[in-house]
């Protein structure tokens, strides 16, 4: 068979991380023609990828894994809390091995460029080896935080030592006994990386630019009695968790925090604290939206570092200032503050001392020279827009998408871009993405799609592409709510703040999960209204 119709689809999916794998099994279950296209060596995504120490989710087990299929749920047990990347892993493994896809996956085929051919209808793919691909449809299923910063720091390729960086460290890990170990950056794997490996080395020094606010994980092995009860109430529980609007149970708060006493307030500050996690960020209706609600719980989580952290002057310097709480992304840890009362743990605060270059042998701020045997670069991503706005993707008349977002990534409820017809973006930017639990948004997106294909087959359609009205009027939304919101007030990768250059806009939807599911039901309402289908 020539190449051409060998690698012709109907949908080819881009990415095999927790949509790509899911878009498959669901597109392949509605009789389409699919490859999955795939840059690394396995399945998994970003816990593929991000395999450093300490990697683990800040979202519970329960609620951080695929829902679609009872079966699935019922089988698998997660062995803690919080699971780590190695289970992750493994679990997303066992999906791909229980549902026959890799058989439909291309490893380590990089896409470079996808143009739409206007008069066929279809998309042409290339690849980095300079194979080609076509689809009616494509799936753009590459996630938000799979494209890893730039080390830009002048002199970093003199640097002699041992290099790592948190999102392609390697598999079989670093062995730092005796070594002096630089971690520069303090985001959610920063934070998890420094935790884990302070005490192995021999000194560690931490590069922070901006302090982030973490809250305790209070992780713990899970019984197989707790797991069964969940079995129990699994239905149920699934969907009181959709019906919130982080797509996970958070235990939503009812009361402003001007509506109770200081000391109930404390209580409920406590209560959340103990429990650990992401609830510790939502204990009173107003704290995401009012400055002086936000200042109170600020004010606890400050009181929290400073109580934890003997030295005062780092604990100062490990409080944030500069955002209110909770307008970056939270994290979530297991005895991180506690590793600044070691002995061999040194930081270094990048906004007194900014790093003026690395050397051969370390890392040169202002003030002086850091000696160290090994750097592990924790620098976050260019998130939610940067894998996409990499490739070379156009559209009609030849617009390129990398032109179409100059300004800011237009799109759709964040799953079409107009004039980019047959093309979906799974929880791309103008959808609430990151800010829930991303498995329950990867369903959502994924079935949105298969039945929006399953339609335009039904009805004798060849394309689907949202209007550029439809796309201002979402836009404009996606901004107004963020902007009733604490969060366009950080200098946060939510904002493209941390990527110089890239245009500053509140990237996924904060209006929550219910409000945003009802959003693509309607525009999904009496066919597809919304869009242009021909
Ligand atoms: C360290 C870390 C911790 C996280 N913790 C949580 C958490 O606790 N809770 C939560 O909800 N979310 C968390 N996230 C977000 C996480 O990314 C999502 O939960 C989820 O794994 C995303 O799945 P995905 O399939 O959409 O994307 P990914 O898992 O990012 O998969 C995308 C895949 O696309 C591939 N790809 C990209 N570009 C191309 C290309 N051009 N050609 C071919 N292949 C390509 C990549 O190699 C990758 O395998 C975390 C993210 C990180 C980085």
């Amino acid at each position: 068979m020539a190449e051409e119709s060998r690698n012709a689809f109907d949908a080819i999916v881009v990415g095999a991380g927790f949509a790509g794998m899911y878009a498959l099994h669901k597109l392949r279950g509605q009789g389409l023609r699919v490859a999955v296209l795939e840059a690394g060596t396995g399945v998994g995504g970003t816990w593929f990828w991000n395999r450093y120490p300490g990697a683990r989710v800040d979202i519970e087990s329960r609620d951080y894994g695929y829902s679609f299929d009872p079966e699935l749920e019922r089988e698998w047990r997660w062995s803690e809390r919080y699971s780590a990347q190695p289970e992750l892993l493994r679990y997303l493994n066992h999906v791909a091995d229980r549902y026959d896809l890799r058989r439909d996956i291309r490893f380590e085929t990089r896409v470079t460029a996808a143009r739409f051919d206007e008069r066929g209808a279809r998309w042409n793919l290339t690849t980095e080896r300079g194979e080609s691909f076509s689809a009616r449809f494509v799936v753009m299923a590459t996630g938000c935080l799979s494209e890893p910063k730039e080390i830009v720091f002048p002199g970093a390729d003199d640097f002699s030592g041992e290099v790592y960086r948190t999102f392609d460290y390697p598999e079989e890990g670093v062995d730092f006994t005796g070594k002096r170990v630089a971690v520069i950056g303090t985001g959610s794997s920063g934070i998890q990386t420094i935790t884990a490996i302070a005490p192995e080395c021999e000194h560690l020094t931490v590069f922070q630019r901006t302090p982030n606010y973490s809250v305790p994980a209070n992780n713990r092995p899970l019984g197989t009695g707790e797991q069964r009860e969940w079995d129990a109430e699994r239905d149920a529980y699934r969907a009181r968790a959709k019906a919130e609007p982080l797509a996970f149970w958070n235990d939503p708060p009812e009361r402003s925090a001007f509506e109770v006493t200081p000391e109930e307030r404390l209580q409920e500050f406590e209560r959340r604290w103990e429990f650990g996690g992401f609830r510790v960020g939502g204990p009173f209706t107003d704290t995401g939206v009012d400055l002086a609600a936000n200042k109170v719980l600020a004010d606890y989580a400050a009181d929290k570092i400073r109580s934890i952290v003997r030295d005062p002057a780092i604990a100062d310097r490990l409080t944030p200032k500069t955002y209110p709480f909770g307008t970056k992304r939270l994290c979530v840890d297991t005895g991180y503050y506690e590793v600044y009362n070691r002995d061999n743990v040194t930081l270094v605060d990048l906004r007194a001392t900014p790093i003026e270059r690395i050397t051969a042998t370390g890392i040169e701020t202002t003030e002086r020279e850091y000696q160290v045997d090994a750097i592990v670069y924790a620098l976050g991503f260019d998130a939610m827009t940067g894998t996409l706005a990499k490739l070379d993707i156009r559209g009609r008349g030849g617009l390129t998408l990398r032109e179409k977002w100059a300004d800011g990534p237009d799109t759709h409820l964040g799953l079409m871009i107009a004039g980019f017809p047959n093309l979906f973006t799974v929880t791309g930017p103008g959808s609430p993405s990151v800010l829930t639990n991303m498995v329950m948004s990867i369903e959502q997106h994924v079935e949105w799609i298969a039945e929006a294909i399953a339609w335009l087959d039904a009805h004798g359609r060849t394309t689907i592409e949202a209007t550029p009205e439809a796309e201002a009027e979402w836009v404009a939304h996606v901004a107004e709510v963020a902007h009733q919101t604490l969060y366009p007030l950080a200098d946060s990768w939510y904002m493209g703040a941390n990527v110089e250059g890239k245009p500053r806009v509140f990237l996924p939807y904060v209006g929550g999960f219910p409000a945003y599911v009802e959003a693509c039901n309607d525009a999904a309402a009496e066919g597809y209204r919304a869009f242009r289908v021909a």
